[in-house]
């Protein structure tokens, strides 16, 4: 506030710069959201009007709304039962059935990496151009390899619930710097030069005032990384081996829990809400994510493809038995004991 920049001023370069350093990919541009960032990243690789993009329908709407944004089309693949990621043989099936795929939209869900090594694969085998949507995955990695590093552009988000915040923000972020140069030309009205615009392009810059908050905010991001694994390591050594399953993560990925998501399987399809009724009344904020495909939701109707003829078994199924409980850095150990005595208590009683 006392740098009297309110919109755009040097502490968005300094954020950018140093959010590039913790993730991992050189090249960055703020932006106001996670979803202008989707959008101006989605641009940025050329996706044009009638394209179409194959992505996964289980994921907050943004993911498909940055695609029909362009004017394309999203198509969806199913997602794996175990983690709620794309399914690399949904991908496959997809692919081989809808050779007009050029694109392919990764979601890192929960905080959980997608399986990057066999959908780059296919890319590669495709010709695919892969972009990341890393809203829910800062820090996360494969080996060692960051999320935002695997396609040709990523973004992420920095809204209020998400693993860093800057109240609203996110960011395109990107290996190639052509790549984030076009980008930023996306979310600069294309400006090249003073009140020059080379291309038609959108507002969606970042404020001075955000991005101080960001820069706050990452002195932090690996101690609240290292809370949200802790609790979620706490959880699953007391939640697993009941009748609820753990969230899990292959060997080498590492998983940044943005959320913690049980799955409640039936015997019959109401088990889940009656546990997150029991919880909503012990005063516990759990949370389903997500209670629908997008295919489901009435504002995408009839603007996409499902891949091989318009099943989704395993999304239908997770958004009938998923709940997410609290994971996040202000949790601290008396309120996880509490959250996993509160579900045990609650399954003991089901289950008689
Ligand atoms: C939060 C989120 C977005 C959108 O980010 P906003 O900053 O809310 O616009 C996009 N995709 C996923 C998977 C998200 O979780």
């Amino acid at each position: 506030m006392d740098s009297g920049q309110l919109a755009e001023g040097s502490y968005v370069r300094q954020f950018e710069e140093a959010f590039g350093a913790a993730q991992g990919l050189p090249y960055v541009v703020a932006t106001n959201n996670g979803t202008a960032a989707l959008h101006a990243a989605l641009l940025a690789v050329g996706v044009r009007p009638g394209d179409k993009v194959l992505t996964t329908p289980f994921t907050f709407v943004a993911t498909a709304n940055a695609v029909l944004y362009c004017g394309a089309r999203p198509v969806f693949a199913d997602v794996s039962p175990a983690t709620g990621n794309l399914d690399p043989q949904a991908v496959e099936e997809a692919l081989r059935a809808d050779p007009a795929i050029r694109y392919l939209l990764v979601v890192h869900l929960y905080g959980l990496a997608a399986p990057m090594p066999e959908l780059m694969e296919l890319a590669r085998r495709y010709e695919l151009t892969v972009v990341e949507d890393c809203a829910q995955a800062h820090l996360a990695s494969i080996d060692g390899q960051p999320v935002g590093s695997f396609g040709r552009a990523a973004a992420f988000s920095f809204y209020a619930t998400k693993n860093l915040t800057t109240g609203e923000g996110g960011c395109v972020a990107s290996t190639d710097p052509e790549v984030a140069e076009r980008a930023r030309l996306a979310a600069h009205h294309g400006q090249t030069g003073h009140y020059f615009h080379e291309t038609l392009g959108f507002n969606y810059r970042m404020t001075n005032v955000a991005a101080a908050i960001g820069l706050g905010q990452l002195e932090r991001l690996e101690a609240m990384t290292e809370v949200r694994r802790a609790n979620a390591a706490y959880y699953d050594a007391t939640l697993a081996g009941h009748s609820l399953q753990v969230p899990v993560a292959p060997p080498g990925y590492r998983h940044v829990y943005h959320q913690y998501t049980l799955r409640v399987p039936g015997p019959d399809d109401q088990r889940r809400d009656r546990l997150a009724a029991y919880l909503k009344e012990e005063g516990i904020g759990a949370a389903v994510h997500y209670p629908r495909p997008l295919t489901r939701q009435p504002s995408l109707a009839g603007r996409f493809d499902v891949a091989g003829g318009g099943e989704l078994p395993a999304a239908e199924e997770l958004a009938a038995q998923v709940l997410s409980i609290p994971v996040h850095p202000l949790v601290g150990p008396e309120e996880r004991e509490r959250v996993a005595e509160a579900i045990l208590r609650w399954e003991e009683e089901d289950l008689r």
